[in-house]
């Protein structure tokens, strides 16, 4: 044996099936002692005065982690919690229990890279070994059939090549007993992190909001299950995804997703399953497609190494941007006066939730209608979004930044037409925009085209119950 114990960190993989860290720690033969950090680093404040893991990130997590926890005692083992700087802590608890090896998933981003580099570089020296294994992606890293640094910078390249000659791996299968020392050598598993440990508090449940999850492995193949086979709907993914109200219209997939509670691998396999007994169509493959922009961000932020935080980009841009911050704050608080980006802002502080579709459209209006820092807009997602994953986020909106590699020159998202093609009646803008909710059918995307006598009918008075647009908005024809 060549390890007769092993410490397996845990991170961004918090789940039992499909995890080939565990797997290979298992087959080694030892004890395993799985553990869970909390980085001080990660509680701290963005350079926009936000905390990096915002209340329903924070609330996510600490359900993900209750799971896990309940998961490993199933299967006789448990989880152990440690605060600190994993480079000292995890490897000064390693070489507390005589654990002869620290496995752990590989990360690609900057900050987590070099976090592993200090873990590896302290236990090297304590005399203990280091194992990382590639998770996270739907094709293996060592798959691709190109070297990492020659990722097709276009997405469409990406992803005929990719599926043309890289095939995807079966999932890992679930361990069902676990070798675990006994309370002799780990008396004190350490209490659940709480949101305190963030210092935060727990989110407040808005009474409209339809957004009902909670994180870890058993709720994700809970939303697995409902989503493809009670109520059936991967049928009409490629339909419904552009929707903005419900948990219906898309996978609800990503929160869980980013936290690693299940793997992609694993929802390919049920697409897979359900194209086998139920259907196969464009909106099966559609899904896949999605799981696929997800890997390309991971691929691309693993090439360009830092670029991907740069307010120039992997492009190079010139900064011209404006850093307006009364500006930024209507904007963050869904206050410029459009209500589609103002109803989907809010949605956000309200759930840490936003479709896909409303992600797009209030980046578009930060920096191209408002002209406002791309990362400023990405540093305030990265707090409130319950499923922030750094590659996906970051990624994005260097693509809407137009500093990333889309080949499209203009992103521009005209909103009114946004508003006419996705929210026709308004009713999205009516859940979450109250003051407005008495004006009727499309009319409420554009109240400052009413006149005095319906806003006084309404009672609505622009600039004061609601405000005046920050910027005039091209026309419904225009470009
Ligand atoms: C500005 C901006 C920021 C974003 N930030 C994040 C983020 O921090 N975390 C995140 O997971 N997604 C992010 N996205 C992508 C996308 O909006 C979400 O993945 C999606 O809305 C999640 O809902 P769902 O799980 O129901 O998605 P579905 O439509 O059901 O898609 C299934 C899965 O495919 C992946 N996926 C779908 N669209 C994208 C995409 N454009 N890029 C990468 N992966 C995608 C996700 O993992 C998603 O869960 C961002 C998009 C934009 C425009």
């Amino acid at each position: 044996m060549k390890y007769n114990r092993i410490l397996v960190w845990f991170r961004n993989d918090l789940r039992l099936s499909d995890n080939e860290t565990l797997i290979r720690a298992i087959q080694q033969g030892g004890e395993i002692i799985p553990v869970y950090c909390i980085d001080p680093r990660h509680v701290e404040n963005t350079k926009l005065g936000l905390p990096k893991t915002g209340a329903f990130r924070a609330q996510f997590l600490t359900e993900a982690l209750e799971d896990l926890r309940k998961s490993f005692i199933q299967v006789g083992a448990n989880l152990i919690f440690l605060h600190g700087k994993p480079e000292q802590v995890v490897v000064d608890f390693a070489k507390q229990i005589q654990a002869s090896a620290i496995f752990f998933s590989k990360e690609v981003t900057s900050e987590e890279r070099q976090v592993d580099r200090g873990l590896e570089e302290v236990a090297f020296s304590q005399g203990i070994a280091c194992e990382s294994f590639w998770q996270s992606t739907l094709y293996h890293k060592d798959d691709l059939p190109f070297p990492i640094k020659q990722t097709p910078e276009v997405f469409t390249q990406f992803r005929k090549e990719v599926e043309k000659q890289s095939k995807i791996r079966a999932p890992f299968p679930t361990p069902t007993a676990i070798k675990y020392p006994g309370e002799a050598l780990i008396p004190n598993t350490g209490p659940l992190p709480q949101l305190t440990d963030y210092g935060l508090e727990k989110p407040k449940r808005v009474e409209h909001s339809w957004l009902k999850i909670s994180g870890g492995e058993t709720s994700a193949l809970g939303q697995l299950r409902s989503y493809f086979w009670e109520k059936d709907l991967l049928k009409k993914y490629k339909e419904t995804r552009n929707g903005l109200v419900g948990m219906d219209y898309s996978s609800k997939l990503s929160p869980w997703l980013a936290l690693g509670c299940i793997s992609p691998r694993t929802v390919y396999t049920e697409v897979k399953r359900y194209e086998k007994e139920r259907v196969k169509n464009d909106s099966t493959y559609w899904l896949v497609f999605e799981l696929i922009w997800r890997d390309y961000f991971r691929f691309i932020a693993k090439k360009h190494g830092t670029k991907l935080f740069q307010i120039r980009g992997i492009r190079n841009q010139v900064d011209s941007w404006r850093r307006d911050e009364a500006q930024f704050k209507r904007w963050a608080e869904g206050k410029t006066g459009v209500p589609f980006v103002d109803a989907n802002m809010r949605e956000l502080n309200a759930t840490g939730f936003m479709s896909n579709r409303g992600r797009q459209i209030v980046a578009s209006f930060l920096v191209n209608d408002l002209g406002i820092d791309w990362t400023w807009g990405a540093s305030y997602f990265e707090s409130l979004l319950v499923d922030y994953d750094v590659c996906s986020n970051w990624g994005n909106w260097m693509y809407v930044g137009g500093v990333g590699n889309d080949p499209r020159e203009n992103r521009y998202f005209n909103i009114l037409r946004q508003a006419k093609n996705y929210d026709r009646n308004g009713d999205f803008v009516r859940l979450w925009i109250p003051e407005l909710r008495a004006i009727r059918g499309f009319d409420i995307h554009q109240p400052w085209e009413l006149s005095t006598t319906q806003c006084q009918t309404l009672h609505l008075s622009l600039g004061s119950t609601y405000p005046f647009p920050m910027v005039e908005l091209p026309s419904l024809e225009k470009t």
